[in-house]
Order: C-alpha cells, then sequence, then structure tokens
C-alpha cells in the first residue's frame, strides 16, 4: 500500500458515496466531496460542497409536529464538467464502455487524480485524466483541470462546464422529510470570460457567490442560462494521440469572508487574478509541505500508515489554519457530508489535544467560535433556573440548542422524542480543552482573553447544577444523560434524564478544581476585572470547594456505576444482539428498550480514565471520601467492554486507550479498528454521509497521547511510552509553547530533540528521569523493561 495514496480502481456505483466523502478536499474553509464532475445528485452520487460555518434553518413538517432544523447548507455545485465524443450521449461511468477507471487521492498534496479511458459505441477510444484542487494557498479558490486525449480518432470533442444553483441538502436519507431548499434568490451572469452564480440561505442570508474561469484551446459559447445555472460548451478538435487541456478555475466567496467588496464582485475579480493551474498547483502543494512539517507523525507498522496519514489529511480538510481566521467550531462529520447536519458535538474533545500540539492557532480559533457564544449558553443556563453557561449538546450558527427534538429510528419508521440535549457534559468537553490549550500553549494572555471565562462560566453552571442531598450530606446532579445515548431514562419514568452519572460528577470536580486553580493563575488585574465582570464572590467559590469534597459517585460490584441505579438494570443477552451497534434502534424496533438494559452505546465511565490519569482520578475520589479498592480500574474496564456494542466509532478510541497498559493487543485491535473506521465504512453507510472526525483525529492523540505516554504538566513534558508489540516505532513533531519538538520512540529506547526555536529549556521527564533540553540539543532516554505491569494494571 503507498502510504501516501488513497487509491479506488474501477467505478463501483455501491461504493461511489463512501469514495467520495473519502475523496473530498478542503482547505478548512470549504470542501467538496469527491464527486466525478460529470455528475449529477442521484442515487448513485452525490456532490456536495460545504462552507465552514455557514449554516441556514428552516421549518419542515414532520410526523404532524412542526420542526425546526438548522443544517450545514450545500452550496452551489462549481464541479460540473462533462463532455461527448462525436454522436454519443455525455460521458457517464455506468453507461459507457469503460476499459479503464482510476481514482487516487494524493493524500502528500491535497490532488484528487482521475483517470478514465473509455470506448464510444463507435470504437473511438479516449483517455481523460483529471487533477483537481481546492487550494489551501488560496483559501477562497479551486481547480479541475482536464486532459483528453483521442487515442485512435481524431475529431470534435464537445465539454461542458457549468455552474450549478439547483443544489438541495437531501445527501441524508434519514432527513428527506426535512426542507433542505436553503437556497433561494438565484442569480447568474457573464463577465467577459468568466461565468458566475450567486444565491442566499434563506435565514441566515449568507450571499453565496461563485465565479468559474474556463481555459480551452477553443471559446464557449453560453448553452444555458436560467437564475439558477449556467453553462458553456466549447468544442475542442481533438488530433489522435496529442493531449488537449481544459482548466476551470473557480473563486468561491462569501458575505460571511472578511476582504469582500461583494461576494460576486470579489469572485469574478479573484478568478480572474487566479493563476494558472500549474501555479496554483505549485503554491498549493507549498502550503501542503508546510501543514505535514508540522502534521508528520509516522508509525513503523506499514498497515496502519496510509491510514494514519489520511486522517491528519481529513482532519486539515476540515480544520487548517485558514479555520483559526474563522468562526467556526469542529463539525462532527467534517465538511464531508451531511450527517448530524454540519453540527458541532462534544467531538472537539477528540480533535484539539491533536490540534494544540501542532497548530495552536487553530485551537485557540476554535475555542474562541465558543467563547463569541457565551451569551446564548448564558441564556440557556437561566431559562432552565441554573447559572453560568450551558453549552448545547448540537450547537450551529449563533450557539442555541440545535438537537432535533424528534429523530427518525430507520428500523421502526417510527419518529421518536430525542432526548440527547441532556448531555450537559459538552461543556466539560469545551472547558477540558480551554486546559489542556493552557497547559501546551502556557498562553496566559489566552486565559486572561477568554479562556478563564470560558471555564468559569462552565464551572457555575456545573456547579449550579449540583444540589446538596440532606439526608446523606452530598452533591447530586440530576436529570442529565452521559455519552452512553442508548440511556436516556429510567425505565417506565415520566421524565428524561439519569441521576449521577459519574462521568459527569467526578468531571464536575475536575472542572471546579481547574477553575480556582486559573483564579489563582491569571494576572492581579485580569483576575480583578474577571471577578468582577463576572460577580463572583467568595461564597460561590466556597460551594465550589465543598462540591469538590462533597459529590455523590456511585459503585457497585467494586466498580463505578455509570448512574444512580445502573446496578438494578436487567443484563442483556448479548449472543442474540451480536454484532448489532445500534442497539437502541433494533430494540425499539422490537417494542423493547435500551434503557432498561446495562448496554452501552459508546464509553462513558471509562471515559474518566481517558481523560484522567490514574493518580488524577485516584485524587478526586479520596478528596470525596471514596477508597478506591485496588484493580477498582481495570475491574470497571473490563465490566463495561463486556457491555457496550460500540455503536459511536469514539467508543472504540476510548477503548484502545484505556486498554493500552493493560492489553496492548486489545488496545491495537481497537486502534486498527478506528483507523480503519471510515476507509471501510464500519458503520455500514454512514461514512458516504460524512467522515467521523472526532474518532480520526482521536487515533491520532491516542498514538501521542496514550502510547507515547504524553502529558503536559505545569513542569514541562512527561513521557511514559509503552507501545503494542505492533506498533516498532513512532515518529512526530510537536510544539510546546513555542518549541518544535521531533520524538522517536521504539521499544528500546525514546529520542527527543528541539529545532532552534521556543524558550531556552524546555524540561521533558521520561519515565521519572528529567532533562533539560536547550535549543538545537537532543537526549535518548532508554526505555525500562516493558514486559512489567504499568502501574494502572496493578
Ligand atoms: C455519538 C456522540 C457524538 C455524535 C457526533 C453520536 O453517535 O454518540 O458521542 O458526539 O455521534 O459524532
Amino acid at each position: 500500500m503507498d502510504p501516501w495514496t488513497l487509491a479506488y480502481e474501477g467505478f463501483d456505483p455501491n461504493e461511489e458515496g463512501l469514495r467520495e466523502a473519502l475523496c473530498t478536499l478542503g482547505n478548512g474553509r470549504f470542501a467538496t466531496r469527491g464527486a466525478a464532475p460529470e455528475a449529477e445528485v442521484d442515487e448513485v452520487h452525490y456532490p456536495g460542497t460545504y462552507i465552514a460555518g455557514c449554516y441556514d434553518r428552516l421549518v419542515s413538517s414532520v410526523a404532524g409536529y412542526d420542526v425546526t432544523n438548522e443544517d450545514m447548507v450545500n452550496a452551489p455545485n462549481w464541479l460540473p464538467l462533462t463532455f461527448a465524443t462525436p454522436g454519443s450521449g455525455w460521458f457517464s461511468p455506468r453507461t459507457t464502455d469503460l476499459l479503464e477507471y482510476r481514482q487516487e487521492l494524493d493524500l502528500r498534496h491535497a490532488i484528487l487524480r482521475r483517470l478514465i479511458r473509455f470506448r464510444d459505441e463507435d470504437g473511438r477510444i479516449t483517455v481523460v485524466r483529471q487533477r483537481r484542487l481546492v487550494s489551501m494557498a488560496d483559501p477562497l479558490l479551486a481547480a479541475l483541470e482536464t486532459t483528453f486525449t483521442a487515442e485512435n480518432w481524431s475529431g470534435p470533442l464537445l465539454v461542458r462546464a457549468a455552474l450549478d444553483g439547483r443544489v438541495t441538502n437531501s445527501g441524508v436519507p434519514r432527513y428527506r422529510d426535512l426542507r433542505g431548499d436553503h437556497l433561494t434568490a438565484h442569480a447568474t451572469g457573464a463577465d467577459g470570460d468568466i461565468l458566475w452564480l450567486r444565491a442566499r440561505t434563506r435565514s441566515s442570508a449568507v450571499v453565496i457567490a461563485l465565479a468559474a474561469r474556463v481555459e480551452a484551446r477553443s471559446p464557449g459559447h453560453e448553452v444555458e442560462r436560467d437564475p439558477e445555472m449556467i453553462a458553456r460548451e466549447h468544442t475542442l478538435e481533438l488530433v489522435r494521440g496529442r493531449p488537449t487541456v481544459v482548466v476551470k478555475t473557480v473563486a468561491l466567496v462569501t458575505s460571511r469572508d472578511h476582504a469582500v467588496a461583494g461576494p460576486s464582485e470579489t469572485a469574478v475579480r479573484r478568478v480572474r487574478l487566479a493563476p494558472g493551474f500549474e501555479p496554483l498547483l505549485e503554491r498549493h502543494r507549498v502550503a501542503w509541505d508546510g501543514l505535514w512539517g508540522r502534521a508528520r507523525l509516522d508509525v513503523d507498522a506499514p498497515k496502519a500508515q496510509r491510514n494514519v496519514r489520511l486522517n491528519v489529511f481529513h482532519v486539515l480538510q476540515t480544520l487548517s489554519p485558514h479555520t483559526a481566521d474563522l468562526d467556526v467550531g469542529v463539525p462532527a462529520r467534517g465538511l464531508h457530508g451531511e450527517a448530524y447536519r454540519g453540527h458541532v458535538f462534544w467531538d472537539e474533545l477528540f480533535v484539539l489535544p491533536w490540534l494544540n500540539l501542532r497548530f495552536p492557532e487553530i485551537a485557540r480559533g476554535l475555542l474562541r467560535y465558543r467563547w463569541r457564544r457565551l451569551p446564548e449558553a448564558r441564556a440557556a443556563a437561566s431559562a432552565v433556573g441554573l447559572s453560568g453557561a450551558m453549552f448545547p449538546w448540537q450547537s450551529g450558527g449563533d450557539g442555541r440548542e440545535e438537537t432535533q427534538s424528534l429523530h427518525l429510528n430507520p428500523r421502526s419508521g417510527r419518529w421518536l422524542p430525542d432526548h440527547s440535549r441532556l448531555q450537559r457534559h459538552v461543556g466539560l468537553a469545551i472547558a477540558y480543552n480551554v486546559w489542556q490549550h493552557y497547559l501546551v500553549t502556557g498562553d496566559l494572555e489566552f486565559l486572561a482573553d477568554f479562556g478563564a471565562e470560558l471555564l468559569i462560566e462552565i464551572a457555575r453552571f456545573f456547579a449550579s447544577m449540583a444540589r446538596l442531598d440532606p439526608g446523606s450530606g452530598r452533591y447530586e446532579i440530576h436529570g442529565v444523560m452521559g455519552p452512553d445515548e442508548y440511556h436516556d431514562a429510567y425505565p417506565g419514568a415520566a421524565l428524561p434524564g439519569l441521576d449521577n452519572n459519574a462521568y459527569t460528577n467526578v468531571m464536575t470536580v475536575w472542572l471546579l478544581l481547574r477553575a480556582e486553580e486559573t483564579l489563582r493563575l491569571l494576572p492581579r488585574r485580569s483576575y480583578e476585572e474577571l471577578v468582577a465582570r463576572l460577580g463572583l464572590d467568595a461564597t460561590e467559590t466556597e460551594r465550589w470547594e465543598d462540591i469538590t469534597r462533597g459529590m455523590r459517585v456511585d459503585f457497585h460490584d467494586g466498580v463505578i456505576s455509570q448512574f444512580t441505579g445502573y446496578s438494578g438494570l436487567l443484563e442483556l443477552d448479548w449472543a442474540r444482539y451480536r454484532g448489532v451497534r445500534r442497539l437502541d434502534r433494533e430494540l425499539e424496533a422490537e417494542g423493547d428498550s435500551a434503557n432498561r438494559y446495562q448496554a452501552s452505546k459508546q464509553a462513558d465511565v471509562l471515559m474518566l480514565f481517558y481523560l484522567l490519569t490514574s493518580e488524577e482520578l485516584k485524587e478526586i475520589l479520596d478528596r470525596l471520601g471514596y477508597r478506591t479498592e485496588p484493580g477498582m480500574i481495570l475491574r470497571t474496564v473490563h465490566y463495561y467492554l463486556a457491555r457496550t456494542c460500540h455503536g459511536s466509532t469514539l467508543s472504540a478510541v476510548v477503548h484502545g486507550w484505556v486498554l493500552a497498559r493493560c492489553d496492548r493487543s486489545g488496545s491495537w485491535r481497537f486502534f486498527t479498528e478506528t483507523l480503519t473506521a471510515d476507509v471501510i465504512d464500519v458503520q455500514g453507510g454512514t461514512t458516504a454521509e460524512g467522515v467521523h472526525l472526532g474518532a480520526m483525529a482521536g487515533t491520532l492523540d491516542l498514538l501521542q497521547r496514550c502510547y507515547l505516554g504524553l502529558e503536559i504538566r505545569h513542569d514541562g513534558l512527561h513521557l511514559n511510552p509503552l507501545l503494542p508489540d505492533r506498533l516498532a516505532g513512532l515518529s512526530l513533531r510537536i510544539r510546546y509553547r513555542g518549541a518544535e519538538l521531533s520524538i522517536r520512540a521504539d521499544s528500546g529506547e525514546i529520542r527527543i530533540g528541539r529545532a532552534d526555536d521556543g524558550p531556552d529549556i524546555v524540561a521533558v521527564t521520561v519515565h521519572g528521569r528529567s532533562a533539560r533540553l536547550g535549543r538545537r540539543e537532543s537526549r535518548a532516554f532508554p526505555l525500562p523493561d516493558e514486559t512489567l505491569p504499568a502501574a494502572e494494571c496493578l
């Protein structure tokens, strides 16, 4: 397997949706699925272009209810380009006699190549080569180069290039009852040799403009123009054996962009100024070389290397240095499809730790997306009688709750109430990311400018959810859902929500401790300003302190209980449901409910071992007065492992992580399962609707923070590597507090080297041995015998 290429041989209509998603090209500002340029939307193809942060809200009537729905908008299609040999219809891989067909995604330079060799009904054989890019150097531009070679004939070839605004959001079959006609006020026109198309989103009123320049040997003439579509045709006189090139260069500009006069005017101007394909490609290549220089991650596991790069690649398609300047969050399914309507969940928890250590400016931009939405989050908390900031489970344009109130179970065909908004833990993910960002960058200005405000307002919210139970003297949090979405209520209960979800309660304690620490860290003036602005007083912080000593956590059978009452639920007949990932849908279709069983969709309690070291967790439990029995962590891991069906791709990331120190081959199995989850579409059809960005970035983070045991503490970098047997070595580059470090580990030693930048000294500790590294210095540390069991396993 070429470690830089994702290649597909032959055309397979059943796989096309998956390939389109996996061959998406983007630049962190917009992305276009890897759909064939000649394809229109049908049951095989779904060309889609998504602009980061471009949402629109519509009301639909579903199952007798008015449902408001905000979608990441499918933008007008810039791709259309098709061709026909004399007397034949337009080319289509489904109906034309294909002699060769190959599609290749070049991961190093983000180029999508396609080779088609076909024969028409009169025996003419033509070779078509395409190269496509979405520029990482100039984030407004994209281009498609097509080279035609008539192999055994000479004569005219008709080429048609268009801009198509007749698109809707219709990429996910489950949502087809919802309106998807987000674009209105279409207009098209030509300005000399440049075509343009403009449309506006219905409620968010974002103007989106496309302009296209087509360079071909023969001039084009307009063949179609209506407000939603404009097309030109060129007749190319092909000479046998001589390649003829057509280049379509496109600018996509919206009214949300900076430095824009008017979207259509700027689009036309930018495409007119755009260089030809080769220089455009060259600049794009240079930009990607720069990204890979920072994102390099090499694994000595040949089967895994290509997919590690594919994951890096897709994270960077969605979140690039261009994203840092935008007002956008982390869409759970990338800019690759319409699943989850482009919404932002808690998945950034799995993404920012990787970005922090390479592209801190992107992570910072993503945290600002949350910070700008504090007013909505405050209003949401106060609407339910709580304080601080209650971030929505699903966020989009303005930060209000976008979670649907009904969802369709495709197994039963029923629309069901959706309580997933009760997953308040999304705020914990944001706070965790704020803290990690601070630890990695040491950036006190970030904390003072907005990090601390986010953290404190989230802390306030969780503290206000905690209620003192006078009977037990313990604080309790009621009526929430944990990450395991299969449990949203007690069996037979009138109201949804569960009490004392262990993940939420323990992380609340962690959060309140970090909030107190943050207040201590802030420079005096910033501290005073913040405290005055937020009206924070000693009574409130004393209550926080009290909660950090009195929060309730339930246990049963020597393990942490997922929530109060969990141990009283029934055991599921797992043999009967073997291999079923969406158990909730299956059980509901049978007239039953997952709420009745000890069966989880994904890691819930185990998230604690994912986010906290065993020492941190033990410290919190000790502080709460719970004595941790020896072996508790391991027992808890195995308990839930046996009761989880991994209905979310995030689950395997967490399981790979928590098994890393005690079951190295089990950990590697989970790692490779997540690594290939999208490539092989492990959930059977979901990847075509968008990649799973959290799982993709989570595997990368697992390599660094788990297998390398990379931990950022106040006193520097700590590394505790323990590589799985199947991973012979690992090399990567990180940025830590302004310093670039190269790290190379194998089973015998770890070598850490510094580039010529950053602070005078970086402190590193490997398995308890410390060193102070100056610029350009490098140090090797021998690793202890890895057959010894790690402390966490005892
Ligand atoms: C998972 C959530 C996740 C969401 C978006 C769901 O299936 O259960 O944890 O946030 O997908 O990726």
